[in-house]
């Protein structure tokens, strides 16, 4: 007969806990959203797939990981406190600085003791008799709760290449989303990476100061310009510091939330030279500037778009001294910024180097598929020590589908999908009873944190109305999805980045089905947004039905 000890231990093992609110993820939106909710005085537990907190910034530790968002401007500003004793190192912060960031955020509220790590959220059914969720991870341990808040990350569901034989390589071989935890050696390496998206062009420059060799397998080439990082001196920071509160509020003013602002005047009414001058100082001031700080008109008109992007095609013949190699790197297909702009440090310059070669997959040596050896393409075989598969994210939905996610009737979150998102404000979908999105489709996004600080405050708000009313159960209202589905799809007519194919509009060739342009996110202004939730909450939230 087993002693109790042992059957109490059965016993608990058995036990499926309950919880107010369960969260997916303790990333940058799972940390604030278990801090608010203990706030609220509810019981909450994080779920976590990795083994500690940090989400995209715990994951993604290849070289030259880093923000390409002024980092002053990408950290919580829901702690005064917080601010004033974290020092950020460089005005653009390298993937370890950001990490330490987190886990001082997570040390320091003790955050840590709700959460569970190395436990994946495999299933999330709802339970309308029950007015519950039942959540079940990789273990197979389950546990319920009133609310499901999904913290998922809208770049977390990396994907592999379709490629034959890619499982056949006889090295190591990576993804920069799952990149070891000890730093990889290319000393003496022949290295081939296949992708040049916005962590390739962080990776290549530094891979290539340590290989041996380096191959870049490139389908179709991103405008990119320069990040022009630095460290912030003590007195800097201090500066930032005293201003913090000016330059959260700038920031909450501006279209994406950061301290970019367009300029109204058009493109085209600009003097050639006056425009030359203005594109010159863009291109040489840190961050996104050249991107979301140029005419306002070059996202929306052919003819603006087409002269900025020769200006940064100019710059590029002027780094990369092969022109042969110059013009493989200038993107033919889209125009500059209709798809993320990725900010490099020496990316082009990188291809001056006598080790790093360029192949384009596209025009000249289709790949045929990975060997035990390295790649073979139409033309030869590449032989390699070590494989990076820098090939992106199923965005946004990605993390969303690889849960089964279950409503109302049973009805898959996959499949309510599958013809585009349907939701209030990106937060609530369609069907799905008391599951808070942070970061879900068809939400605003620009600035990451600062969206993810107003959508938790926005949820956490309406939570606190629920608590004061004694409701226990929120949907939303189908007339207000239609309204919100609308006005998402509308603002992103006018875009070009909606005529072209990248994970922001869905396609994502490695994953069945992603073939088709979808909107998946709210391109409207932030400060439209803002004035939208803010007038939810002032009305009591009747765009959705509690009970
Ligand atoms: P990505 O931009 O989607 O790039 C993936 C790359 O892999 C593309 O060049 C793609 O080519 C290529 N590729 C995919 N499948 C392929 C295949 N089967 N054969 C050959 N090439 C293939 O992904 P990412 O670079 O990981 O960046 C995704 C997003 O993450 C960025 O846009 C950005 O928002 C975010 N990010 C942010 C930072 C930062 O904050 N600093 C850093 C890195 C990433 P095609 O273009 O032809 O599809």
């Amino acid at each position: 007969m087993p002693d109790t000890h042992v059957l109490v231990e059965r016993q608990n093992q058995d036990q499926v806990a309950h919880y107010d609110a369960i969260v997916i993820g303790a990333g940058i939106s799972g940390i604030f959203m278990l801090y608010r909710l203990r706030e609220l005085g509810m019981t909450a537990r994080v779920f976590e797939a990795g083994t500690n907190v940090g989400g995209t910034w715990y994951w993604n530790r290849y070289p030259g990981a880093r923000f390409d968002s002024e980092s002053w401007t990408y950290g919580y500003s829901f702690s005064k406190e917080l601010m004033q004793e974290w020092d950020w190192k460089e005005h653009f912060s390298p993937q370890p600085d950001t990490l330490d960031y987190l886990n001082h955020v997570a040390d320091k509220f003790d955050l840590r003791r709700d959460m569970q790590f190395g436990s994946t959220v495999t299933s999330a059914h709802w339970d309308e008799a029950a007015n519950q969720w039942t959540v079940t991870l990789d273990s197979g341990q389950q546990a319920t709760s009133r609310f499901l808040m999904t913290a998922v990350g809208i770049l977390s569901a990396h994907t592999l290449p379709a490629i034959p034989g890619r499982d056949s390589f006889h090295g190591p071989a990576y993804h920069p989303a799952r990149w070891p935890h000890t730093p990889v050696d290319f000393t003496g390496k022949r290295v081939g990476i296949i992708g040049t998206g916005a962590t390739a062009i962080q990776a290549i420059p530094e891979i290539a100061k340590q290989a041996k060799q380096l191959t870049v397998f490139q389908r179709r080439p991103n405008w990119a310009a320069p990040l022009h990082n630095a460290k912030i001196s003590k007195e800097e920071m201090d500066a930032i510091k005293s201003r913090y509160e000016e330059i959260y509020a700038h920031c909450a003013r501006t279209p994406s939330w950061f301290i970019h602002e367009a300029d109204p005047r058009k493109t085209l009414d600009v003097p050639p030279e006056e425009r030359e001058a203005f594109w010159e100082k863009r291109y040489s001031e840190p961050g996104f500037g050249i991107w979301m700080g140029n005419f306002r008109d070059i996202l929306i008109d052919e003819d603006a778009n087409t002269a900025v992007s020769a200006f940064i095609a100019k710059k590029i013949r002027q780094r990369v001294k092969d022109p042969a190699v110059a013009e493989k790197l200038i993107p033919k297909d889209h125009g500059f910024g209709s798809r993320r702009v990725p900010l490099e440090s020496g990316y082009f310059e990188a291809y001056n180097r006598d080790n790093v070669l360029l192949v384009d997959v596209i025009h000249d040596q289709p790949i045929e598929c990975i060997t035990p050896k390295g790649v073979r393409t139409a033309k030869q075989d590449y032989e390699f020590d070590i494989l990076i598969y820098a090939t992106g994210f199923d965005g946004v939905t990605g993390a969303f589908d690889r849960i089964d996610i279950r409503g109302t009737n049973g009805v898959r979150l996959k499949d309510a999908w599958m013809d585009g998102p349907r939701t209030y404000l990106g937060m609530l979908s369609e069907g799905f009873p008391n599951m808070l999105m942070v970061l879900g489709p068809h939400t605003a996004r620009g600035n990451i944190p600062q969206a993810i600080e107003h959508s938790v405050g926005f949820q956490t708000g309406m939570l606190r109305f629920m608590q004061e009313h004694n409701f226990t159960h929120v949907e939303t209202r189908p007339e207000a999805v239609d309204d919100w589905t609308q006005t998402v799809i509308k603002a992103a007519e006018p875009l070009l980045s909606s005529k072209v194919d990248s994970w922001q509009t869905g396609v994502n060739r490695n994953v069945e089905g992603r073939t088709v342009r979808r909107v998946l996110g709210y391109n409207g202004n932030g400060v439209h947004f803002r004035r939208t939730t803010d007038a939810v909450a002032k009305g009591a939230y009747k765009e959705f039905v509690f009970r």
